[in-house]
């Protein structure tokens, strides 16, 4: 790692590779020899042209995306997307239903409900015991156009280890895990993600959407804003409007990266084995503690308190003080939590977990 820079543990927006970092200044004032930077130049040029594409190529390769999918580009956040869904899916049928796994998932339910003529169904939650586990026995209605998901819970640390087994076609926001491990897209109808967390900056929201949803125009609602709707950026390849460029052209860097690596089956392993260490610890740790279901732990956010404010304070401070950086809790959880995406080297995982046995032989 380069000299005064930190580990940095944030939800997000987290880190990049440094790699790609370093490339991105490299570039800044004159990429591929055009005499300017990739934010000045116009979204039909050649260069960005092929930015635009390489991306969406790229991202179809690591995650095995099927052609009867669409790879779109869109902005407005994840947050968009909750009204983006029932939106483009329930023009027709007018039944979706939710699994509320935690705080991003109830903001998602809570958009769609928004909506006059809809029938929005709670098919499970774990809301009243504070989101401490992934609902399990769900109540998914057969008839319904989608139900919806959050597949790793951000603020709460848990995520879905297996996926409901249903004929309803699965809506799923992977924002804070899209690329850390192997799926099948084939296995949801329409996934969506925020850059910040795993890909790039702030700005740009991937959407992988079947084509037979999307193209079929009956499933949009009446009102659904052009911007809004799917279909406006799958006819326009992403270039509708200005994209944001930038991020994209970051989530290029970070593809090309991530298949040098070895794609998403290589960084799962060690995904897996940067929570491993970290789980390992804090299940043998008598000061610190875990505060989600066993089963249901997620490999991207791993909350942990101490069980005494004052203490957790402590910590995060003197973690500060050592360059383990943002570690300080959600505060609907407290304590601490540190994300570990794709980015978080295993070197920094180790220093964590060395600060945290000298924390508590000091403290404990
Ligand atoms: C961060 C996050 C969001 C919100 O994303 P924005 O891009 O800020 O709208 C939504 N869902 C999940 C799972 C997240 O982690």
């Amino acid at each position: 790692m380069e000299q005064n820079r930190v580990y940095n543990f944030s939800a997000g927006p987290s880190m990049l590779p440094e790699e790609v970092l370093k490339e991105v200044q490299r570039d800044m004032l004159n990429y591929a020899d055009s005499g300017m930077s990739i934010t000045e130049m116009s979204h039909r040029s050649k260069p960005y042209m092929a930015v635009n594409e390489e991306a969406q190529a790229l991202l179809r390769e690591l995650l095995n995306i099927p052609d009867n999918y669409y790879v779109l580009f869109v902005q407005g956040g994840a947050s968009t997307q909750f009204a983006c869904v029932p939106f483009n899916l329930l023009g027709k049928n007018k039944k979706a239903d939710y699994i509320i796994s935690g705080n991003f998932a109830n903001k998602a339910w809570e958009e769609a409900s928004r909506y006059e003529g809809l029938d929005i169904h709670i098919a499970g939650s774990s809301k009243a015991d504070k989101y401490t586990y992934i609902p399990k026995n769900l109540d998914i209605r057969p008839d319904a156009a989608y139900v919806h998901l959050t597949s790793n819970n951000t603020i709460f640390g848990t995520r879905f280890n297996e996926f409901p087994k249903t004929n309803v076609p699965i809506v799923a926001d992977m924002s804070s895990e899209i690329l850390s491990r192997e799926i099948n897209v084939n296995d949801f109808a329409v996934i969506y993600a925020g850059a910040q967390k795993n890909i790039a900056p702030a700005g740009v929201t991937i959407v992988i959407a079947r084509k037979d949803l999307v193209d079929d125009t009956d499933n949009v609602l009446p009102y659904c804003p052009t911007m809004l709707k799917w279909k406006t950026q799958a006819d326009n390849d992403s270039l509708y409007n200005t994209p944001p460029c930038f991020p994209i052209y970051v989530a290029m860097l970070v593809f090309r990266h991530l298949k040098k690596l070895g794609g998403v089956a290589a960084i799962q392993k060690v995904n897996e084995e940067k929570a491993a260490l970290l789980y390992d610890f804090i299940d043998n740790s008598k000061l610190f503690k875990s505060t989600v279901a066993k089963e249901d732990r997620s490999i991207m956010n791993i909350p942990f308190v101490t069980g005494d404010l004052d203490l957790d304070a402590k910590f995060v401070k003197e973690a500060t003080a050592e360059g383990l950086c943002t570690l300080k809790g959600h505060k609907l959880v407290g304590g601490m939590r540190a994300s570990i995406y794709n980015a978080m080297p295993i070197e920094g995982v180790k220093k964590l977990v060395e600060f945290m046995a000298k924390f508590e032989r000091e403290n404990g």
